[in-house]
């Protein structure tokens, strides 16, 4: 029987769910990864298993409200305790406030904010009974933070699950259950690439003191501390992973 402590990781087929799971596996979680990319998950499940480690996948779409509810009984059935909640999944819809089309609103709602609450509620009952210092962290962004014109769904999507870490926190701390929230800056996955024209990107690399965007891995390292022992204190928090992004006012430098 594998003893090893649960992670329930959402969007981990690739950019910063995979890195979360390879980091969570080498930390001696048994991850159990969800999207919709079989084929991407059973890359990221073998390498996790060929560094030793123990995998399982559940294809689901979060845009789906009744696919979630079964994926969460599913997952609940498979795992009568569950130590590590990581909602990760999200989607970006770049549009101007007169094209935004209803259903893009519903589906960045459902897999970045509503998908979330609803894993959560669903698989409380499995977080509690792990004797083991469970937790949830929720991937927000630093535009949950502050506003970016062109991605208005995203940032009220995110700016809602940073609230609702704390909401959660708060409901959920008397269980004995820690959630937090990273609000990373930008990163270089294929949402990153695939949102932002090359121009925009080095631009934003330049806009962050660090004078880069971060990479999935770094994100992860701090999932990983939030889900360990030594973050046993902390809960409610939005941490930004974002290389001082959100440190920075927008004004002109002085000559
Ligand atoms: P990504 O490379 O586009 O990966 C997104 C992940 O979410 C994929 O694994 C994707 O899997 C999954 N996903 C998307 N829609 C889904 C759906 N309907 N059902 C199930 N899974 C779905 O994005 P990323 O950059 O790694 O982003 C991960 C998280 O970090 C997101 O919440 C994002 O908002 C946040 N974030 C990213 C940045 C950045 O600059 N990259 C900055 C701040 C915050 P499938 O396609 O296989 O379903």
């Amino acid at each position: 029987m594998n003893n090893a402590p649960t992670a329930v990781i959402t969007g981990a087929s690739r950019g910063i769910g995979s890195a979360i799971a390879v980091a969570l596996g080498a930390r001696g979680f048994a991850v159990e990864l969800v999207s919709r990319r079989v084929d991407l998950m059973e890359e990221v499940a073998d390498s996790i298993r060929s560094a030793g480690g123990t995998a399982g996948i559940h294809q689901a779409d979060l845009a789906d409200r009744p696919a979630v509810k079964e994926l969460a009984a599913r997952l609940a059935a498979e795992n009568p305790t569950v130590e590590a909640l990581i909602n990760n999944a999200g989607i970006v819809h770049v549009s101007h406030l007169d094209e935004q089309a209803d259903q893009a609103w519903d589906d960045v709602m459902n897999v970045d904010l509503w998908a979330a609450f609803e894993l959560t509620r669903l698989l409380t009952p499995a977080l509690q009974r792990s004797t083991r210092a469970p937790s949830i962290v929720n991937i927000g962004s630093v535009l949950g933070l502050l506003a970016s014109p062109g991605t208005t769904s995203y940032n009220v999507a995110k700016g809602a699950l940073h609230h609702l870490t704390r909401s959660l926190a708060v409901e959920l701390g008397p269980l004995g259950i820690r959630v937090n929230a990273l609000a990373p800056g930008y990163i270089r996955t294929e949402m990153f690439e695939t949102s932002n024209p090359p121009d925009r990107k080095q631009a934003l690399a330049r806009a962050h003191p660090l004078g880069r965007v971060g990479t999935p891995e770094e994100v992860a390292e701090v999932v990983a501390f939030l889900c360990s022992p030594a973050a046993s204190f902390v809960s409610g928090a939005v941490i930004p992973v974002d290389g001082g992004l959100t440190s920075k006012l927008a004004v002109p430098e002085l000559e």
